[in-house]
Parts: structure tokens; sequence; C-alpha cells
């Protein structure tokens, strides 16, 4: 759009420049050879044309163009100074207004030395006979004019240049900064929708990655005395999954302990990174690292990577430690709403589900019809009155802890086991016929059986018996779980230490 409404402009400059040669050729008296004049207009006005058709005809050409043409233009400004009074002509004024005009349009002051060069040679070719007549000094100053006025509109747009690019420069530092401001709004947004710490984890390295353009991005969150892997975007999960470094050791260990960002210009130059084989492996170079910290607890700490060293900036630390701050906020949230659900759903004795947890989970597989069988266990430790008062209560939990761990590690991890209540335990084992319900249960009654359980108060023996039942058509949890307690009854009738089913 610029470039044609630049084209329009020269062209109508040509034309008005044309119009205003004819008018002052009537309106002056004069005596010259209006005939060779015209002639030379007519040719002006024809290779004017012929530009304008090419430049509209090939606009991404226009700047050769016009440079082409420069020559023709200086000739014929030279030849009308010559016919029109030569060194007395009011043409030459002309020249000023081309050098001008053509520094402007190259914004450059070697655009203006090359026509004032061109005008004065030309200007010499066709006009040196007349020199006769004009002082030296007055010559001189007039060529030494359109020097200066190359110098000085070279000067002018050398200024606006360089004003335009600091401003698009600063526009696009703005933009920059109005993008992240964009981008950490939608992250706080997406952090805050976030239920789980995976999720905020997840969150948090693809979120850093795409803020700081870092091809490589972990999360590492303190276990003791180490520090775990437990997020990571664009490295290879083989090298990460499971793997940990001391909370002493290497860059983290130390971002860990300071609990003050870093910037590093090229870790692998760097004597104690812990991790030299993933940095080598993935060829991470830069590295900026921040820890995640929440009220004075530290959660973790986020690293990203670039593959070019020395490739981060003090804005780039700030830009990590504002999304550091955000993930921490985001992960105590999440940890306390974990916290919470967890003691919503857990017996805190056993560590197994609680009986509320169990029932909703279900009646959902009922009403869902998630499965196409569906059965049940229920376990009760026999004689469990007497070894609490055989070995006091405290040995008695030991037992209840021990017999709920073995119930839960017999069966697969798609299996829901709960405390019933008392001494009473339950699990619904989805896709499972009442014969393999039957086999599960009396696996854990013959390990019980055969090992004995080491508590407070010494070796405690102790057996249970377990009712099995599998669902029936249309029926609801009661009624299912009132018969798996009926079969369990039905094995203590029958002597404990068995399986029934009902
Ligand atoms: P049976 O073989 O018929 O099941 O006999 P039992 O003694 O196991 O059955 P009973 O229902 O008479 O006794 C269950 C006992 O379990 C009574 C109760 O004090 C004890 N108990 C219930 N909850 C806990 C607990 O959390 N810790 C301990 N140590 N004992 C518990
Ligand atoms: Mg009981
Ligand atoms: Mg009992």
């Amino acid at each position: 759009m610029l470039r044609i409404n630049r084209d329009v402009l020269f062209a109508a400059l040509r034309a008005s420049s044309l119009l205003g040669a004819i008018i002052w050729l009537h309106v002056r008296p004069n005596s010259f050879d209006l005939t060779a004049i015209y002639w030379l207009l007519g040719i002006f006005a024809l290779y004017s044309l012929l530009l304008y058709a090419m430049v509209m005809a090939q606009p991404v050409w226009a700047p050769k163009l016009y440079k082409a043409f420069l020559l023709p233009d200086v000739i014929f400004l030279s030849l009308l100074v010559r016919f029109t009074g030569s060194t007395l002509s009011e043409f030459e004024d002309a020249y000023f207004l081309l050098v001008a005009l053509h520094t402007f349009y190259y914004q450059s002051m070697r655009a203006g030395l090359v026509t004032v060069g061109m005008s004065v040679c030309t200007y010499i070719i066709f006009n040196w006979r007349s020199f006769g007549f004009v002082h030296w000094s007055d010559l001189v100053l007039r060529l030494a004019f359109l020097f200066l006025v190359a110098l000085s509109t070279g000067f002018v747009t050398w200024e606006i240049r360089s004003a335009h690019a600091r401003l698009a420069e600063k526009n696009k530092s703005m933009d920059r900064k109005l993008n992240q401001i964009t981008a950490l709004y939608r992250v706080s947004q997406e952090l805050g929708k976030a239920e789980t710490q995976a999720q905020v984890q997840k969150l948090a390295v693809e979120a850093t990655s795409l803020l700081l353009g870092a091809p490589a991005v972990y999360l590492m969150r303190p276990e003791g005395r180490r520090l775990q892997f437990v997020a990571w975007h664009g490295m290879d999960e083989n090298q990460l999954e499971g793997r940990s470094v001391q909370t002493d050791e290497g860059v983290v260990g130390k971002v860990f302990r300071s609990r003050e960002p870093q910037i590093l210009a090229d870790i692998q130059a760097h004597p104690d990174s812990a991790l030299a084989d993933l940095d080598k492996g993935c060829n991470l170079r830069a590295v900026v690292s921040a820890p995640i910290l929440s009220e004075n607890r530290i959660l973790g700490v986020l690293n990203a990577s670039r593959l070019e060293p020395g490739s981060f900036t003090n804005e780039d630390l700030e830009l990590l430690g504002v999304l550091a701050s955000m993930v921490a906020s985001a992960l105590s949230r999440t940890e306390q709403y974990e916290s919470t659900r967890r003691q919503a759903i857990t017996d805190p004795k056993t560590e197994l589900y609680n009986y509320r947890y169990f029932s909703t989970v279900l009646e959902e597989y009922i009403l869902n019809k998630a499965c196409q069988q569906l059965s049940v266990l229920m376990l009760d430790i026999d004689h469990f009155k007497h070894i609490n008062d055989t070995y006091g209560h405290q040995a008695g939990d030991e037992v209840l802890k021990q017999v709920a761990a073995t119930f839960a590690a017999a069966v697969r991890s798609i299996d829901v086991v709960a405390r019933f209540g008392g001494e009473e335990f339950v699990a619904m084992l989805p896709e499972c016929s009442i014969d393999e319900a039957i086999q599960v249960g009396d696996r854990i009654r013959s390990r019980l059986e055969s090992q004995p359980i080491q508590t407070c108060a010494g070796e405690i023996k102790v057996t249970v018996s377990l009712g099995a039942t599998s669902l029936l058509e249309g029926e609801s949890v009661q009624e299912l779980i009132s018969r798996a307690d009926h079969a369990m009854y039905k094995a203590k009738e029958s002597g404990r230490n068995r399986v029934r089913m009902a």
C-alpha cells in the first residue's frame, strides 16, 4: 500500500513539474528555442510514463527503476538548463529538488552524493560553453550548495531512520512484555484450575518452556535428603523417570539450599554439575534455575535450559522467578486439597480406604455397569478380642495394620480394599468370578496363617475368616455387602480360618 502511494506521489510530482515548466515558458517573456524545449519536455513526459508503467507492472523493481532513471533525469535537467539560459537558467534550482528527493527516497547520504556527482558532470558537459559568462566563484558556490543539500537531507533522513529503528525496537520489547503478561495471566488461570500436584507440575514445565523459549525444562521436588525429577518437558523420559540427586549435589542442590535463583552461562563448563551425563546427552548449555518457595518452605526447583551458551538474561531469571512463585502457590494449594481429600477417604489406622469411599466407588460401578462381573471379599480376624486381651491393644493395632497390608498386597491395583469397621475388611474385585474371588481369599488366609505377625508383644499367630460373593443382577450395594457378611459368618460358624461363599 505504502509503495503504491509513494509511486503515485512520484508520478504526480513529475506531471506537475512538467506542467510547471510549460506554464513558466509561457508566462515569462523569453527568447528561447521553444521547439527544442518542447521536444525535450515531450521526451521527459514519455520516459516518465515508461518509468511509471514499469513500476506499476513490477512493483518489486521500483527502487532499482528509480535508481536507473536518475541518469535520464539529470541529463534532461542539464539540457533544460542549457536551453533556458545555461548558467543564468532558473531551472538550475530543480537540481536541488532532485538531490533532496533522491536522498530522501533512498534514505542515504550516498544516494544524495551520487545524484550531486552526476548532476555536476552533466551540467558541466552540456553548459561549459556559457561558463565564461559567470564568475567561477559563483559556479563553485552553486555546486557547493548542491552538496550541502545532499548532506543535510541525508543527515535528516538518517536521523529519521535511526529514530524509526529505535522506536521499532522499543515497540518490539513492549510487544514482548505484553505477550509475556498475557501468557502469564493464562498460566495463572490454568494453574488455578489444576486439582492435583501432578497437574501443576506438568503445567509448570510446559509454561516455562513456552515463556522462556527453553527447549528443555525440568522440575525437581525434595523427598527426604534427595531431589527427585517429577516433571519435565523436551527431555527423554527414560533418562529421568525415578531419577534423583542429593540435596547437596550440583547446581540444583545449590539453588535448593541457598533458595536463590541462578543463571549459568554454560553448564557443561561448570565444575559441579550433578547431571553431567544428562546435560551432555541433551546438549544443554545455558541454564537458569529458581527455587519454588511457599511461605518459607521450599517445595522444589524449577530448571530451564537452552542449547546456546550464555543465552539467558536477568529478564529471563525474573520471569522464571514469577513463574516459580505462581507454581509455588498452586502446589501448596493442591497439596492441601489432596491431603484433605486423602484424609476424607482413608482410614487413619490402616491407611486403607474407609467404608464411605468404598461404598461410593462400588455404587458407581454398579450404577454404570462398569464391568461384566464383580466380586466382593469380606474378611474378619478370628478371636481378635482374645488377641487384644492377651497381648494388649497396641499389639492388637499392629496385627490390624499387618492384616490390612497383607490384604492390600494380595489384590490387583484395580481392586479396592477398605476397612469395614473394627477388625473387618472388605474388597471389591472387578472382572473377577466367584471362584477367582475364593482363590484370592484363600491365598490371603493361608499367607496369614503361615506367617506369624511381629508385634511389640512378640510374635502373634493370626487366622482370618472370609466370605466371598458375586454381584447379582439388580442387587444394591447394601444387599451385596450383607450377603458377603453372611458368607463370612458361615466361615466363622463352620470353624473359622476358612473361606465361604454366599
Ligand atoms: P470372632 O472370631 O468371632 O470374629 O471373634 P472376635 O473376637 O474377633 O470378634 P469380636 O467382634 O467379639 O471382637 C472384635 C474386637 O475387635 C473387639 C474390639 O475391641 C476390637 N477392635 C475393634 N477395633 C479395634 C482397633 O482399632 N484396635 C484394636 N486393637 N482392637 C479393635
Ligand atoms: Mg468382627
Ligand atoms: Mg473377629
